[in-house]
């Protein structure tokens, strides 16, 4: 399991353990806040995630968005 403190940026992609109904794994934040936003890759469905959800579903950051420095 990720932190609960692992940052979270928008524009970064993430895979969920549950894939969506649609049978997209893959999803994009573009909100971060109490919640989180994701956008599906798969169907571009929309969704919100208490952030402790969020943290909970993840299984690996596929890509990293802006706010991350890797060095
Ligand atoms: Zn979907």
């Amino acid at each position: 399991m990720l932190e609960i403190s692992a940052p979270i940026y928008v524009g970064d992609v993430v895979e969920m353990r549950k894939p969506h109904p649609c049978g997209g794994k893959q999803w994009q934040v573009v909100r971060v806040g109490a919640d989180i936003g994701l956008v599906c890759q798969t169907c571009q469905r929309r969704v919100l995630l208490p952030r402790r959800d969020f943290v909970r579903g993840v299984k690996k950051f596929t890509r990293r968005g802006e706010g991350a420095s890797d060095g």
